[in-house]
């Protein structure tokens, strides 16, 4: 991703590259923050996160230890240099988190879907100097995310970041919230200026995804990570799946790929990255698509069966055929390139016609 040539926070505060983030998903006690402050001091973690006051999509669930956290919190950066990051999710949250001094308030996933809420945020935030981070809203829509940081922006808050954590489906992936890295592409292009962060923990849903996801990250020129750490990961009060332990942490950071900011060939790296990306998600919606097309041949298979028709018709094949070398040829595609898919297509709808008449003959 091309960023521009201003500077923004991460260099004026001089920030490490990549700027990681790490900490539980919920402060629990006072313990638990400072053990896991503790631990995360050795390494290149220099902001400590913890929810304080926690969204959960059903109620019943731990909603967080509240402001006494701030307290927890303030102990920890004491203790060990750490600043601070929390979510803030109303005009309540962010008077007590400037009041308890939190160097980084990020507005959660739940948060950016509203704009009611994105305003009164900004409006108890308006001109502040602390760091603004703002995760990309549940559904797969940038205009709330750009809408966000537009609220921000116009109240006058300038040290602002994005955080993707991924973005829900209906259909179940082995992400808890999918990628869609190419709304995160878009929408940096929006805002080339405002550092972009990953967020593995909540997109991935599960520790043996982190390690690639950050990876990606990396891959794809993001600013930093964001990852939930805890002493005691299965036993976390929220987010237990997801959580890794700061040793994990420090393996897993020591472990990236991270492309040297200064190397000649990095916008090579940078830009192949991309473009396999988009490559992937391509062959992705082809591969969904066949199997689409696969299953109305089926079905076209039970109307044959019903009617006694042959499967192969002759002249419906090669009315494709010609119509498709045709609709390539605009394409770019050769027609042999398009006569060798379209045979091997064919073929397989075939054998899933035959299949479903041999079922259905039983
Ligand atoms: C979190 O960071 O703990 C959190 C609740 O994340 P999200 O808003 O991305 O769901
Ligand atoms: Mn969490």
């Amino acid at each position: 991703m091309q960023k521009s040539k201003e500077a923004n926070w991460l260099q004026k505060m001089q920030f490490k590259h990549p700027l990681l983030i790490a900490g539980p998903c919920s402060a629990e006690t006072e313990e638990q923050v400072l053990k896991i402050a503790h631990q995360l001091k050795e390494s290149d973690s220099t902001i400590l996160r913890a929810g304080i006051w926690k969204p959960r999509t059903r109620p019943g669930n731990f909603e967080g230890v509240g402001a006494i956290g701030l307290k927890w919190m303030q102990q920890a950066r004491s203790e060990t240099g750490l600043k601070l990051a929390i979510e803030v999710a109303n005009k309540d949250h962010v008077e007590q988190a400037l009041k308890a001094d939190i160097d980084v308030l990020w507005i959660g996933a739940r948060s950016t879907v509203s704009p009611f809420i994105v305003q009164e945020i900004a409006d108890a935030l308006q001109g502040t100097d602390k760091i603004v981070l703002v995760k990309n809203p549940v559904n797969p829509d940038i205009s709330l995310w750009m809408g966000a940081l537009e609220r921000l922006q116009k109240a006058n808050i300038n040290n602002l970041g994005a955080i993707h954590r991924g973005f829900s489906t209906y259909h179940k992936t082995k992400y808890r919230n999918n990628p869609e890295w190419q709304l995160a592409i878009d929408f940096q292009n929006h805002f080339p200026n405002v550092p972009l962060i990953l967020d593995p923990s909540h997109m991935g849903g599960r520790r043996d995804l982190i390690f690639d996801l950050s990876q990606t990250g990396m891959d794809l020129n993001y600013d930093g990570l964001m990852i939930e750490t805890h002493t005691t990961p299965d036993q976390a009060w929220s987010d237990a799946a997801q959580q890794i332990t700061p040793q994990r942490f420090l393996e897993i950071t020591a472990q990236l790929r991270v492309r040297n900011e200064h190397a000649s060939n990095r916008d090579f790296h940078i830009k192949i990255s991309k473009l396999r990306k988009q490559i992937d998600e391509i062959d992705a919606h082809i591969l969904s698509n066949l199997g689409n097309r696969m299953k109305i041949a089926d079905e076209i298979g039970h109307l044959k069966r019903i009617e006694n028709v042959t499967i192969l018709q002759k002249e419906r094949w090669n009315e494709i055929l010609e119509r498709m070398k045709e609709a390539g040829a605009t394409q770019n595609l050769s027609e042999n390139f398009i006569t060798e898919l379209f045979k091997a297509i064919h073929q397989e709808s075939i054998e899933h016609q035959q299949n479903t008449i041999q079922q259905t003959s039983k």
